[in-house]
């Protein structure tokens, strides 16, 4: 329910996903959005990855029983009125944010399900991807790719818009989830997203928004951005389409910012 978090003026949002050093993803990426929202943010951390504008050339995950100590330590002190789940690294990551979650029911809980980055290196062992699954039914909102969205309902990677609001519904009604259904990955200059509610938590089934695409090789962190912006602006609205109108553009606006970045030599941050 989005209900404990509603109309707060500064939300407090939770980021629990990985770090990115160079500071174009991740928790990094999140801090950024979650501020130029007008939240509070907080971090908790799940994995440390040594990464560039160029790729990933590690990942740390620490013991599970550790991110555990940093929810407790934030819930059993703070309100969190809308958390922001990404980078998860392996099925003992997730498993502690199950449960945690189960523990606190945060009031808005959007779920980026983050498993291979752009680089193509991994951010979620393989072997975690069926627990990956059983989270879903926890998160208000799941915001997956078209790779991960293939994924999760076990199809091909759809290449028509249409083909892709038809996973997106069937992920709704599988986890009982809103689904955002983005269509950055699609061929051609429309950027389209979409809001994809099988149980009737829209005031329509679906509700598409859309966009012009950016020509931009500097989309790194993207996902993260548009996540994070959607768990605090949530937090404050109540409402997923008037948040969703909010962010997209604010989203669009920082690719085209990228171009101003001189940040790496690879596909480098989008800039807010
Ligand atoms: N690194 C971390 C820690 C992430 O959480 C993510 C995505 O969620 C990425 C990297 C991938 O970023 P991108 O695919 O935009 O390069």
């Amino acid at each position: 329910g989005a209900q404990a978090g509603q109309y707060r003026d500064v939300p407090r949002v939770l980021a629990i996903a990985g770090s990115d050093p160079s500071g174009g993803a991740g928790i990094q990426a999140d801090l950024k959005s979650i501020a130029a929202h007008g939240g509070y943010g907080m971090a908790a951390i799940t994995a440390l990855t040594a990464q560039n504008t160029r790729g990933v050339r590690g990942v740390h995950v620490p013991p599970a029983a550790f991110l555990t100590q940093q929810l407790d330590a934030v819930s059993d002190d703070i309100s969190i009125d809308a958390v922001k789940i990404g980078m998860l690294g392996d099925a003992a990551v997730i498993e502690a944010v199950r449960a945690w979650l189960e523990k606190v029911r945060p009031g808005v809980v959007v779920l980026d399900p983050v498993m291979v980055a752009t680089s193509g290196d991994r951010l979620l062992q393989e072997s975690a991807e069926a627990a990956l699954r059983g989270l879903l039914p926890l998160a208000d909102l799941i915001t997956p790719n078209l790779a991960e969205l293939a994924m999760l309902v076990g199809g091909e990677v759809q290449e028509t818009w249409e083909g892709a609001l038809e996973q997106g519904h069937r992920l709704s009604a599988a986890t009982g989830a809103t689904v955002l259904v983005k269509g950055g990955h699609l061929a051609g200059d429309q950027c389209p997203d979409a809001l994809v509610d099988a149980g009737g938590r829209l005031n329509q089934d679906v509700v598409v928004v859309p966009g012009q695409r950016v020509a931009t090789r500097n989309s790194h962190g993207t996902g993260c951005s548009l996540s994070a912006a959607m768990a605090t602006v949530q937090a404050r609205l109540g409402d997923w389409e008037a948040t969703l109108r909010e962010v997209k553009p604010w989203l669009a606006g920082a690719l085209e910012a990228s171009e101003t970045l001189e940040v790496g030599t690879g596909n480098g941050p989008v800039h807010h």
